[in-house]
């Protein structure tokens, strides 16, 4: 059986063919020098690999060294390693003599699978389209032809705003996670790192997120069983003091591969069939693991090289330097604050807070999509090329003018104050677009709208804004004051 290199995001037993299969893990200190991570990122990734080749004892051949070459140098014998997840890592290892590469692993729908889908499509590509041929294709939550519950979505019941006078929800938190000497000893190492020269972002802070299959696993089991009734209805919602809500925290699980996406698609379902959660729920998390994140993760690779780079809203804006160091505390916008800072204490928010207050944010700006991509990447626990590129560009920016999305995820305040406590708390009023108390999200939102009318494709469901854009009267003050507000924080 041939030795198997071990990328730091292919940790899971489900990596290996057998479970006694000789293996070789690198540590590039190369990756940390060539982008500024989140410090509980580089963190959380060390952690992973180091107690992953623990956990293999003798059965693995573990280097630390520069780059991923000067470790290669030192292993004798052909190997084989499952296909990399950046284009970066793949132009590599195809570059290597005696290294066979395999098919992915760590996702649900195969490349090819997902091309003979796509390749069938005229136009754009949609997640709902993509998603009903992957719940037929893996035979989840159908019966025959037929979705579970006669729809195949119940996204419209996923979007209730939080309840009532609550600050949290009233849901058990995830199992914790206790550090031991391999964490130590991380930390050590990256206190060193950074005494030579090396740059984190971010605080550093208790490890949250599970390094070990064991703490994925049972994270897993505790959300199915206590957490996956709650995420379904309130998924989209946010709570200044509950930063988890009933969200899985399971992201950087999956990304790391120490969790296979499809036992836990499996798990859920389960769930719904022992009548232990409900369906919108249920269906809700597989959306999530089955439909988007194997939507965007094909998508990456079905795109060309040149589709992190793309523009077509022409936001040419560079990402402001407080923005790059997480400076929250530059920040007024009780939302935006809050969520910068969930960011540099924790490297995480769920998605609405990414989608809605951080992407819309700088959706507005202009800002550089393939700057906001490495932003995103380096930054959050579970930040990697392939998952940030199309979520970034396509969904979040709007880059590619629809080759994935169907209209750009823009707002005003008034969606943020629907679906979260921030704007009681605010000096700005989400209702006011000019004048002191002008909240940057609606001013931001009808400045965006009028820069881009000329080059967004028609859209019914824009239509509606746009019309009450040209009914503006004091459109002019909105213009200049946003202009006047420029990149600096608000
Ligand atoms: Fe955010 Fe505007 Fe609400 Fe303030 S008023 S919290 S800036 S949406």
């Amino acid at each position: 059986m041939l030795r198997r290199w071990l990328f730091a995001d292919q940790l899971g037993q489900h990596f290996l063919d057998d479970p006694t299969q000789p293996a070789v893990m690198i540590e590039s200190k190369a990756v940390f020098r060539r982008r500024v991570y989140h410090r509980q990122k580089a963190h959380l990734v060390l952690s992973a690999l180091r107690h992953r080749a623990a956990e293999l004892g003798d059965q693995v051949v573990y280097l630390r060294t520069e780059t991923y070459r000067d470790g290669l140098r030192q292993v004798s014998g052909p190997l084989e390693v499952c296909h990399p997840t950046s284009r970066r890592a793949r132009a590599l290892v195809h570059g290597l003599p005696d290294v066979a590469v395999l098919p992915p692993r760590g996702f649900i729908t195969g490349l090819d699978d997902f091309a003979g889908w796509a390749d069938q499509r005229r136009g754009a590509l949609r997640m709902d389209d993509f998603y009903r041929f992957a719940r037929l294709r893996h035979g989840v939550l159908v019966v025959g032809d037929e979705p579970e519950g006669g729809r195949w979505s119940f996204d419209a019941d996923s979007r209730e705003p939080p309840p009532g006078d609550a600050d949290r929800l009233d849901v058990p938190p995830p199992p914790g996670i206790s550090e031991d000497e391999i964490d130590a000893e991380v930390r050590h190492d990256l206190d060193r790192w950074e005494r030579e020269g090396i740059r984190f972002v971010g605080r550093d802070g208790p490890r949250l997120f599970p390094a070990t299959r064991a703490e994925a696993t049972a994270r897993l089991t505790h959300f199915v069983r206590h957490r996956l009734t709650p995420f379904g209805p309130y998924e989209d919602a946010m709570l200044a003091a509950d930063p988890f809500m009933a969200h899985s925290m399971l992201s950087s699980s999956f990304n790391l591969g120490l969790l296979d996406p499809m036992a836990a698609v499996r798990a859920a379902e389960r769930a719904y069939r022992t009548g232990a959660a409900p369906l919108a729920s249920v269906e809700g998390f597989v959306r999530q693991l089955l439909g988007w994140r194997d939507f965007v993760w094909n998508l990456y690779w079905y795109f060309d090289a040149g589709y992190r780079d793309s523009d077509r809203l022409l936001a040419m804006r560079t990402v402001p330097r407080w923005w790059e160091e997480l400076d929250a505390d530059s920040v007024r916008a009780r939302c935006l604050s809050d969520v910068l800072a969930g960011v540099r204490d924790r490297g995480w928010v769920h998605h609405v807070p990414r989608l809605m207050v951080l992407g819309n944010y700088a959706l507005q700006r202009g800002w550089r999509p393939a700057e906001l991509v490495d932003w995103f990447h380096r930054s959050f626990v579970d930040g990697f090329e392939w998952v940030m590129t199309v979520n970034v560009v396509g969904m979040s920016q709007f880059a590619d003018l629809g080759a994935m999305s169907t209209k750009p995820y823009a707002s005003g305040g008034a969606y943020l104050n629907r679906m979260s406590d921030y704007c009681g708390g605010c000096r700005y009023d989400p209702r006011r677009r000019v004048g002191e108390k002008a909240c940057p999200f609606t001013a931001g939102y009808w400045y965006f709208l009028d820069r881009t009318r000329g080059t967004l494709p028609p859209n019914a469901r824009m239509a509606r804004s746009l019309a009450q854009l040209d009914r503006l009267t004091d459109l002019a003050q909105v213009k200049a004051q946003e202009k006047q507000r420029g990149d600096r924080a608000p």
